[in-house]
């Protein structure tokens, strides 16, 4: 009868339905999102506190037995079922909702799960409380902290955004069909003052730093692809906004002056992978930078392809991927953070890193 394809695992506890009912502290004022309603145990005890639900699910036949189910009842009109995907769905245009409760579908749990969370947690005006069966390990790494083993991504991210806590411990025999993995509730709150900072930038530079999480931050940040993508981001955003280009930068892409550090920077013996062939074309740079110290870039001297526009300048390639390289040592060695292991790190040091790139033009979206 039910559909694991789709994470149909039924709950079968009452006392544990009760439970997450009870640890949502509902309000006779609050709307509930519900996602994946299934047969009702938890929506039926969530129609007996709220104002109203708003259920989606995907399957038909689950909404169709839930409608029978309160057919007839004052909850009726109170219970708006929404049929399709959620992970389709633009919560943006569900009515509005100030609590959210979900048994997650354990077909890609980890998916769904994740894919929830952050879509709740993007709202601008996200619910006051969100009660969530996840599984036990996403559970586990939602709350791990700093040097924890699942210290992850998804902790960092989720807890910058929200306080989360560990409610209780559901065993896989309080489902029917019993699932593969145990589970676990948990409680998420979106903090009320949050930071200020785009969830883009933010979401691009952890995935930078935690691509090798026990590796240093320097050795996380210097491979070539690392590299030739904040290149991109920068080459972008430094041809969008010329007038922020700071002077020095300026200089350094037209080969007026090569700071001291760049000798550094090029021997940096921690750098974790050789550049690529054909990346940081020393040639092209000796040839346009000149060791002169002076003298503007030649475009004659180079390819096309080789050219990129940097404000009102045409300038090598190979020139930007220096000055990337060096505003990266720069940006680790300011934070203090050069020897750093992501996973070791806490959220304010990931805010001082991407302060510290804002502040260099370093963008991640
Ligand atoms: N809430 C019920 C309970 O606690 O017994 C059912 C939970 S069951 C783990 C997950 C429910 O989510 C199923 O009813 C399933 O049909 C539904 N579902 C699966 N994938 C979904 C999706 N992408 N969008 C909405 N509902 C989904």
């Amino acid at each position: 009868k039910f559909n694991t394809k789709i994470g149909q695992h039924i709950l079968k506890n009452v006392a544990i339905a009760d439970a997450i009912v009870t640890k949502a502290n509902i309000q006779p004022n609050d709307t509930v999102l519900e996602v994946g309603p299934g047969t009702g145990i938890l929506t039926t005890r969530i129609l007996e506190k709220a104002k109203k639900v708003v259920a989606v699910e995907l399957d038909p036949r689950m909404a169709a037995e839930l409608t029978c189910r309160v057919q007839g009842t004052p909850s009726q009109q109170r219970l708006q079922i929404i049929l399709g995907d959620f992970v389709k769905t633009d919560i943006g245009n569900l009515p509005p909702f100030n609590i959210c409760i979900s048994n997650t579908p354990y077909q890609a749990r980890l998916l769904i799960s994740s894919h929830l969370i952050f879509k709740l947690l993007s709202l601008p005006r996200p619910p006051q409380t969100c009660i969530l069966m996840v599984q036990r390990e996403f559970a586990l790494r939602l709350i791990a902290r700093p040097g924890d083993s699942l210290y992850s991504r998804l902790s960092v991210n989720a807890q910058f955004f929200a306080r989360i806590s560990h409610i209780m411990k559901v065993s896989k025999n309080n489902f029917k069909p019993p699932p593969q993995v145990e589970s676990s509730v948990v409680r998420i709150e979106p903090k009320a003052n949050r930071p200020s900072i785009s969830w883009e930038e933010w979401d691009g530079m952890l995935r930078i730093c935690f691509v090798r999480k026990n590796k240093t931050l320097r050795a996380s940040w210097m491979p070539s692809k690392v590299r030739a993508m904040i290149e991109r981001n920068w080459i972008t955003w430094a041809s969008m906004y010329p007038q922020n280009v700071t002077e020095e930068d300026s200089n350094f892409l037209l080969g007026k002056e090569i700071p001291d550090q760049l000798c550094d920077a090029e021997t940096d013996e921690e750098m974790d992978e050789p550049p690529e062939a054909g990346e940081d074309n020393d040639d092209i740079f000796a040839n346009e930078a000149g060791n002169s110290g002076e003298g503007s870039v030649r475009a004659s001297a180079v390819s096309e392809a080789a050219l990129v526009t940097i404000g009102v300048n045409r300038v090598p390639r190979a020139m930007v991927a220096k000055l990337i390289l060096l505003k990266i040592r720069r940006i680790l060695d300011q934070t203090g953070l050069a020897s750093g292991r992501a996973m070791k790190c806490d959220e304010n040091d990931f805010l001082r890193l991407l302060h510290a790139c804002n502040a260099e033009g370093i963008h991640f979206s």
